[in-house]
């Protein structure tokens, strides 16, 4: 069985919410009541990437404090009437480099979460560095890693299965990789999970096609290998992906791909920077759109998705 199963149980949720999901232990006063009150969704999750925090929440890039960008959404979380039971960061927590002051940052940033007793989970993206994040989110790090040096995990909710990969290569390089030995414990444990719908999450976006000549390979790598692990099984429905900085919905071979906005800056100025609520059906699953721009115009969008 991999680590870091979160069966979504209320028992186990507040045990996760008080001693570990935070991992943020030097945090671990009184929860705050009304927060922590709130009754969670099991089939709902707050899904955020790209937040690249920086070591000081003075630092701007592309006009944009990024720091308070994930504050903002931190206090919208906290706010939400239905608790997610589940908060995901996929990939880029970290500015540039995965700095341990980043991960300072970040962690005196999600602390709001952990003291509500918010499960958070992170995936690994190019600008992340998994030894100073697990100094400073100790709960991140697996007690038993099923792959060594990547950090995956397994999220287990009513109505589907969640897999979080870990694609980082090379840090502070973009291009993004699986590896063989990654592949193979997701093969297994897929097969080992085949009763529910699976969504697969890693931070690098899908690249079927070789970059043009004399540009980087900045998308997975191996992409190929990892459909063909997908698509021969038909329980797995969605890969949830950021990197690219742009809120896309799309599908291929039937397999949903949805790419998450950044919560820090955009790249196109038209594409809209937030998070993305995710409520799971027994048969698809219904995306909300929140913009860090609540005057966006693409702010609330909803996009509703049968599985295949
Ligand atoms: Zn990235």
């Amino acid at each position: 069985m991999p680590i870091h199963v979160s069966d979504l149980s209320r028992r186990r949720f507040l045990l996760h919410g008080s001693a570990g999901a935070a991992g943020l232990a030097f945090l671990s006063g009184a929860r705050d009541a009304v927060a922590a009150d709130r009754v969670a969704d099991p089939n709902l999750f707050a899904w955020l990437s790209d937040t690249h925090i920086p070591e000081s929440d003075q630092i701007e890039a592309r006009g944009v404090n990024m720091t308070a960008n994930l504050r903002q959404v931190v206090g919208e979380l906290r706010s939400l009437e239905t608790r997610p039971s589940g908060v995901l960061i996929n990939g880029d927590c970290a500015y540039l480099k995965g700095l341990p002051g980043d991960y300072a940052n970040l962690a005196a940033c999600l602390a709001p979460l952990a003291e509500a007793g918010f499960p958070l989970h992170l995936t690994m993206g190019n600008h992340d560095d998994r030894g100073p994040l697990y100094d400073a989110l100790s709960d991140q790090r697996p007690d038993d890693p099923p792959i060594e040096s990547k950090h995956v995990s397994l999220i287990e909710s009513p109505h589907a299965n969640l897999f979080l990969l870990d694609s980082l290569r090379e840090v502070n390089v973009v291009t993004g990789e699986l590896g063989q030995q990654q592949l193979r414990w997701l093969a297994a444990a897929l097969d080992a999970h085949a009763d529910k719908p699976a969504v697969i999450i890693a931070h690098h976006n899908p690249q079927f096609e070789p970059p043009a000549a004399n540009r980087p390979w900045s998308g997975m790598l191996d992409t190929d290998d990892l459909f063909e692990v997908l698509t021969s099984r038909d329980h797995v429905k969605a890969v949830v992906f950021g990197h690219t900085h742009r809120w896309t919905v799309g599908e291929h071979q039937g397999i949903h791909l949805i790419n998450l906005p950044p919560v820090a800056y955009v790249f196109a100025d038209a594409m809209p920077n937030g998070w993305v609520s995710a409520r799971m059906r027994p048969d698809g699953i219904d995306l909300e759109l929140r913009t860090i721009d609540a005057n966006h115009s693409r702010s609330g969008e909803r996009v509703t998705l049968a599985w295949r």
